[in-house]
């Protein structure tokens, strides 16, 4: 399954429409959004993000931050909205129509028909503390607001053979998590492991979803990975997350692990400061 990016021109500075909001837990947020003429231009390619586009603090420039792409519905697919229920933020009155963005004025929303032509996708947001412009932007995120998202140079490819699996994520990157397990081949096995220290962290992952159970860590050493016997050869390994996460793991990939650079896809989604 090899599926490079950017086989379409890119897109760049695209306005996507917020058309509800999901609070999973009061960390996490999924917002799902529309807009017009979006994900046939994508490559969709497991893990694929999309850059957003978001006011500096204090009135700066903008900032652009890296978010992945969760459940698309292209046009046409049916299903307005997620399944699962979320919340109107705010009244259709004050839907954002500057822009560009899609007009939910009249169509009421969350409850537009399926075939009205309209792309839907959701984005998911850690709302972590100190916020930055992203997580910011995020927790006051009402019905009709107006972003711009720009569709990155992506590449993702998976080995051949493929044995097993061996997946690592943070909350950050459970989205992305999610998405390679969604189109991993069945008869793949996967291993994964999701690692936030929060209580309640479970609510962000549906545990009736198909395939292999996650497995949780508050937090992750080297020593919790020291029963993963990698087979060099045939297996795959992913991890996403937190740079010290990441930094763990691409060790023990370097090291005891042996791994070949094609059987791993390591990648830093943000640094804690
Ligand atoms: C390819 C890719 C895909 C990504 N997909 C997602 C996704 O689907 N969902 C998601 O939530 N994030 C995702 N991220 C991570 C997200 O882009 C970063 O967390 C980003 O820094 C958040 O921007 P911000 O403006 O909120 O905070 P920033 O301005 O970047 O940072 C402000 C402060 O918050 C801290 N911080 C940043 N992120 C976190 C965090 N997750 N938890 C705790 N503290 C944090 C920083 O250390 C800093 O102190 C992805 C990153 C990449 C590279």
């Amino acid at each position: 399954m090899t599926q490079p990016a950017g086989s379409s021109p890119r897109l760049i500075d695209h306005p996507v429409t917020v058309e509800r909001v999901h609070d999973l837990t009061a960390w996490y947020r999924r917002i799902d959004f529309v807009t017009v003429g979006l994900l046939s231009r994508l490559s969709l390619a497991p893990a694929a993000y999309l850059m957003i586009a978001l006011p500096g603090a204090a009135g700066g420039r903008p900032v652009q931050r890296a978010y992945t792409i969760v459940s698309p519905r292209p046009a046409g697919a049916g299903g307005a909205g997620q399944a699962g229920g979320g919340t109107d933020l705010a009244g259709v009155s004050e839907a954002g129509q500057a822009d560009g963005g899609p007009d939910l004025a009249e169509g009421g929303g969350p409850d537009l028909a399926a075939g009205d032509g309209l792309d839907r996708f959701s984005l998911e947001f850690v709302l972590h503390q100190p916020a930055g412009p992203a997580s910011a932007w995020a927790s006051q995120a009402r019905l009709g607001d107006v972003i711009r998202v720009s569709d990155p140079p992506y590449h993702f490819a998976l080995p051949q053979p493929l044995g097993r699996a061996w997946l690592l994520a943070d909350s950050s990157a459970a989205p992305a998590l999610r998405s390679i397990l969604d189109h991993l081949p069945q008869a793949v096995e996967a291993r994964a492991v999701l690692v936030d220290p929060h209580p309640d962290r479970q609510l962000i992952w549906d545990q009736t979803r198909p395939g292999p159970t996650v497995a949780w860590l508050s937090q992750l050493t080297a020593a919790d990975l020291a029963g993963w016997a990698i087979d060099p050869v045939r297996d795959w390994l992913w991890a996403a997350g937190q740079r010290d996460l990441v930094k763990t793991v691409r060790g023990l990939a370097r090291g005891p692990w042996g791994l070949p650079r094609d059987r791993q896809h390591l990648q830093t989604y943000w640094i804690a400061a």
